[in-house]
């Protein structure tokens, strides 16, 4: 056999490896599924023994009735072991499959929430969640059952092996001849299985990322009068997942037909040699058919193990694609041993930070930003559409690092502190409000797990939400869906804003909404923003004017340059871009109306 192709095997199998780490806490079960395994084939590879005596004993002239029944007997012993081996078997290596499928799918989420978020931007998450599924999946059948069929097959053509030899050495002999036929094609058609596998999972990822889009945007979707143009394009994606399969299957197809072939072929062979034997008297009819029986088994094995191989080769290509997001490095390192930042309210600063998104490395969003937030302050933070504002505020929570300079709370770079210690002092309320299926409580509860109703109801008031959440048919405990869904855009907002304090944070990062709440609410939460002022430091990215009056300074940002820095009325006078983008941005209108 060529060496090279043994190699490419067992290197390719070696992409299993990773998985059999999963294996190691199951020892026991796997002892226990092993004495079954071995059970089982010892039992089925003796039967063939039992054959020969109840042939020779019963059917052939000069038996005796006695021996027939004792041969009986041990066989109906014999077939009770078989059942009992083959439900312990069964049931810890099913066990065993899809323990270490659960185990793997939580090791990969575990791993995928720790990623820095920029790993979303290049990995698409509807992708993700599908190996997080089907690739999972198949390693529980491979692990549940086509290890076990490969391992009781391989027992039991070593086992048969050796008793067709004990039983008649002549036709072993043409049994083993046929052995190479039947491993190369094994081996050939198995790796062309395993890349078409891997194919073939990447487009099944690609039908559920398709769809999962499409539906959760469906009134998007059907605003469009999109549904056509969409079926179009998930047929094609499913009839792509299609072909590749069906390419996979005609190889395997083409595999097991063709060991089948060679496999009867050997049998009839040999059938016919000792046909002959038995005719000449040189062996008995007993021993002929116990000859037949082990041929069967060893040959049966043969096909079992070439099915199952190319089962195994599909699970190497998943185990690929899973090992891929195990191992997959965040681009945000945490010190060894992180510092602690100092009790009370922590100063910010941005020392000349410079910026680019991975993905786009040779457009500055940020360049040579720097400025010092006082504990306490509020500062609004303004400028025109893709100025570099919602960036700013992904630093100062460092979901990713500045290229330059640095970003600091409490004088201590960002980077010397742990994730954890970043995010539990910044409350973030982003510009579109995200909440989570479950009761408003678990949403409000989101970053303090612990709080208590009362601190539930006081972040509401402040939220000014407390009484629409007291007209919720439920109240607290009124059950909403997967992104908020059953609110208006304005009652998420407020919701948004009411978590945020909750989880009492020392820096307040807030990204208005600039159309979700009514002149009301909007007024309300400008009384709330009042009272929470010198309780922690706020940064409001600021699209409304009452927000900015407020504020004890405004820096104003544009094309990702810090341009000025002051009050609004100072800047008005001061700074002609600011004077202008004040124009257009908070409107002659709204202006009045909040100055009356
Ligand atoms: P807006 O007021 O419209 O929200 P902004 O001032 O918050 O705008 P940013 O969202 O910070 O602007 O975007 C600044 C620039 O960075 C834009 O040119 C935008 O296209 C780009 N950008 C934002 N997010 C990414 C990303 N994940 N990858 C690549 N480029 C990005």
């Amino acid at each position: 056999m060529d060496d090279g192709l043994n190699r490419q095997a067992s290197k390719d199998l070696g992409q299993l490896r990773p998985a059999l780490k999963f294996l190691r806490p199951y020892v026991p079960q796997i002892l226990i599924a092993s004495v079954a395994l071995i059970v089982t084939a010892s039992v089925t590879l003796s039967i063939g023994q039992g054959l020969r005596l109840v042939v020779d004993s019963g059917f052939v002239e000069g038996g005796s009735s006695e021996l027939l029944e004792r041969s009986l007997g041990i066989f109906a012993l014999l077939v009770g072991l078989l059942t009992i081996g083959t439900f312990v078997r069964f049931y810890f290596v099913s066990w065993i499959g899809e323990r270490v499928s659960a185990d793997l799918r939580n090791a990969v989420f575990e791993r995928l929430v720790s990623l820095h978020p920029g790993y979303f931007e290049t990995n698409f998450p509807t992708e993700i969640q599908s190996r997080i599924t089907t690739d999972t999946t198949l390693l529980q059948t491979v692990i549940g059952s086509s290890v076990s069929i490969a391992l009781r097959n391989l027992l039991m053509f070593l086992g048969g092996l050796v008793l067709l030899f004990v039983t008649n050495v002549k036709l072993s002999l043409i049994v083993l001849l046929c052995v190479p036929l039947v491993v190369v094609p094994i081996i050939l058609f198995g790796r062309r299985v395993r890349r078409l596998s891997r194919d073939s999972q990447d487009r099944l990822a690609d039908v559920g990322s398709f769809a999962g889009e499409a539906l959760r945007h469906i009134k998007v979707v059907q605003a469009f009068n999109h549904q056509t143009a969409d079926l179009a394009n998930f047929s094609a994606r499913v009839q792509r997942a299609f072909a590749v399969a069906v390419h996979r299957i005609r190889q395997r197809a083409v595999l097991v037909a063709v060991v089948m072939l060679l496999v009867m072929g050997a049998i009839a062979t040999m059938v016919w040699i000792g046909g002959q034997d038995v005719l000449s008297g040189n062996i008995s009819a007993g021993e002929l058919a116990a000859f037949i029986f082990y041929a069967f088994i060893v040959a049966g094995s043969v096909g079992a193990i070439s099915e199952v191989f190319s089962d195994l080769q599909r699970a190497a290509g998943a185990t690929e694609r899973l090992v891929e997001l195990l191992t997959a490095e965040s681009a945000l390192v945490e010190p060894p041993a992180p510092k602690n930042l100092p009790a009370g309210i922590p100063s910010v600063a941005l020392d000349n930070v410079s910026f680019s998104y991975p993905t786009r490395p040779t457009v500055q969003v940020l360049q040579g930003v720097s400025c010092n937030i006082e504990p306490g302050e509020m500062v609004a933070l303004v400028g025109p559409s893709g100025a570099g504002k919602s960036t700013l505020f992904d630093l100062l929570q460092r979901f990713y690092d500045p290229a330059e300079g640095a970003v600091r709370f409490a004088d201590m770079d960002l980077k010397s502190l742990s994730l954890e210690c970043v995010r539990g002092v910044t409350g973030f309320v982003p510009q579109e409000a995200v909440l989570f299926a479950g009761s408003v409580g678990d949403n409000l509860r989101y970053g303090n797990a612990g709080a208590s109703d009362e601190a539930l109801l006081r972040a509401l008031e402040l939220a000014n939400a407390h009484e629409f959440v007291a007209r919720l048919p439920d109240g607290l405990d009124t059950m909403i869906g997967e992104g908020g869904s059953g609110l208006s855009g304005g009652q998420k907002q407020r919701l948004a804003i009411a978590r945020a304090l909750v989880a009492e944070p020392r820096i307040l990062l807030l990204d208005e909404a600039t159309s979700a709440l009514d002149a009301d609410s909007e007024e309300a939460i400008r009384g709330s923003i009042e009272r929470l002022k010198g309780q922690c430091t706020i940064i409001a990215i600021a699209h409304r004017l009452s927000t900015v009056r407020q504020a004890d300074r405004i820096l104003v940002l544009d094309e990702g340059r810090l341009i000025a820095a002051g009050r609004h009325e100072e800047l008005l006078t001061s700074n002609p871009l600011y004077a202008r983008f004040s124009r257009i941005q908070f409107g002659a209108g709204r202006e009045v109306r909040a100055a009356g």
